[in-house]
């Protein structure tokens, strides 16, 4: 049988360890917390196989573990729980690259209105042109209703991440800060009895001066001494929203809005701090407890800019697919796969074959709960491992070495199978599996045991028994 062998492991705590692990087969490496399964596995073995694959190589760069030597190193492939992408960006459809396809679909199949006659297109029916501008290639394409040209929408513009795909309001980030209405108007006050908490002292009396001279303007009665509770619709509109208000220009449309201050250009309490907001920052003083972070009130949390979010494939938006879980994903895919006429299919069937398979590898790790815009950094740890495991499946790798560290963390146990069954696909395909695992369904599935212990830390370190689970346990 052949073997890696780990010989003169004194890393940590590791008691000068020896151990021959039986390669294509899963090894399961029990024993306390603090015992040395990590050390072992990802400081020692990960790390020297590493070494040693780039020494091969003629590259350097990895420190040597503690450790004479590996015998029998192969490419070794650690997927933990640590190390998340902590960019607030990243998602599970951009980590799994399953929105890349997803956009794709739409790119090639998504339905808009013409901005020319109006008429509801399809991107497969139009005539393309592409153009090039500089170094970049414009595409364009032609109504079939009105023969009319317009920018194709396309892949970039459905990507949150690129500037011509974000919403430009949030940036893409779905969220934005707005004005907390409440926490900035106390409507139980007037405004001369400090309603609007920011305007103090002179600043006070300078404001309601310009709202007063506002109230002139557009001939509406001063609100002196009132509680901003009992202001009109319009008053309200104009302490709110200032001289500016949509709701005064359609009350009043013939009344042009004032052009100086001391004619009663009101600004407005909300477009005052966002202006603050926009000039100081958030941080500045005196914004700051005036501002909520809220869905974007123009994508509505969408992080598309309006042409990506308005296409649709399906009936379906994609903001809307990317809310849904990857299982009612999946579903759509295996719709719009059997209801695609032949020319339509050809154009997106490679797409929708990728999504299906990694949605179905994802279901497999038991993840298929989760939706396309979730944060990989608000996942669990055990639900980023699995993540990244569902990544390694059906992969054409063969003699690698893989190693999991508690990949049953956070899992429903009823999925417990299908991950073992995972494990043993990885190892039928001609890997080492070795798993860092307490669980009891895992370590019955394992061809061999290793138990490190007795204790932590110090009293740790050493190789206690091994053997397959009847042999422990006797
Ligand atoms: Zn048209
Ligand atoms: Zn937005």
């Amino acid at each position: 049988m052949s073997t890696l062998t780990i010989v003169g492991a004194r890393e940590g705590n590791l008691r000068d360890v020896t151990l021959a692990i039986p390669k294509n087969k899963i090894t399961v490496f029990a024993g306390v917390s603090g015992s040395g399964k990590s050390t072992l596995l990802v400081d020692v073995l990960a790390t020297e196989c590493q070494r040693l694959h780039l020494e091969a190589l003629s590259m350097q760069g990895i420190p040597k573990p503690a450790v004479e030597r590996v015998r029998g190193a192969s490419p070794a492939i650690a997927i933990l729980q640590d190390g998340a992408n902590r960019n607030p960006r990243s998602t599970v459809g951009t980590a799994t690259d399953v929105y890349t396809a997803l956009r794709m679909v739409f790119e090639k199949l998504g339905e808009y209105p013409c901005p020319h006659c109006g008429e509801m297109l399809c991107a497969a029916d139009c005539v393309e042109e592409t153009e090039r501008v500089g170094d970049d290639f414009r595409v364009y394409q032609f109504c079939p209703a009105c023969g009319e040209r317009m920018d194709k929408v396309t892949r970039t513009e459905f990507s949150f991440n690129t500037r011509e795909g974000a919403c430009p309001a949030c940036e893409g980030m779905g969220e934005a800060l707005s004005v907390d209405r409440a926490a900035a108007v106390d409507e139980s006050l007037s405004r001369e009895d400090g309603a609007v908490a920011f305007w103090q002292a002179k600043y006070r009396e300078y404001q309601i001066g310009v709202f007063r001279a506002a109230s002139r303007h557009f001939g509406l009665p001063d609100p002196a001494r009132v509680p901003v509770g009992a202001f009109d619709a319009l008053q309200k509109a104009l302490l709110y929203e200032g001289a500016e208000a949509p709701a005064l220009k359609e009350a009043l449309p013939h009344v042009a809005p004032p052009r100086k201050v001391a004619d009663g250009r009101f600004e407005g309490v909300v477009p005052l701090l966002m202006r603050r907001l926009g000039e100081r920052g958030p941080d500045a003083k005196g914004v700051r407890p005036y501002l909520v972070r809220a869905a974007c009130p123009v994508c509505g949390g969408e992080r598309l800019g309006p042409r990506g979010r308005g296409a649709t494939v399906a009936g379906t938006q994609l903001p809307q697919l990317a809310n849904r879980s990857l299982r009612e994903l999946a579903a759509w895919v295996r719709r719009v796969s059997a209801e695609l006429g032949g020319p339509r299919r050809a154009m997106v069937k490679d797409y929708l074959l990728d999504m299906e398979t990694k949605l179905a590898r994802i279901g497999a790790v038991g993840l298929d709960y989760l939706t396309l815009d979730r944060a990989t950094v608000t996942l669990s740890g055990g639900e980023l491992q699995r993540l990244r495991l569902s990544a390694v499946l059906d992969s054409e790798l063969s003699g690698v070495v893989y190693i999991l560290d508690e990949p049953t963390a956070g899992l429903h146990p009823r999925d417990t199978e299908g991950l073992v069954d995972i494990l043993r696909n990885l190892r039928d395909l001609g890997n080492t599996v070795l798993v860092i695992e307490h669980d009891l369904d895992v370590m019955r599935a394992a061809d061999h045991l290793v138990d490190l212990g007795p204790g932590a830390g110090a009293c740790g370190g050493r190789v206690v028994a091994e053997g397959s689970l009847a042999d422990l346990a006797a």
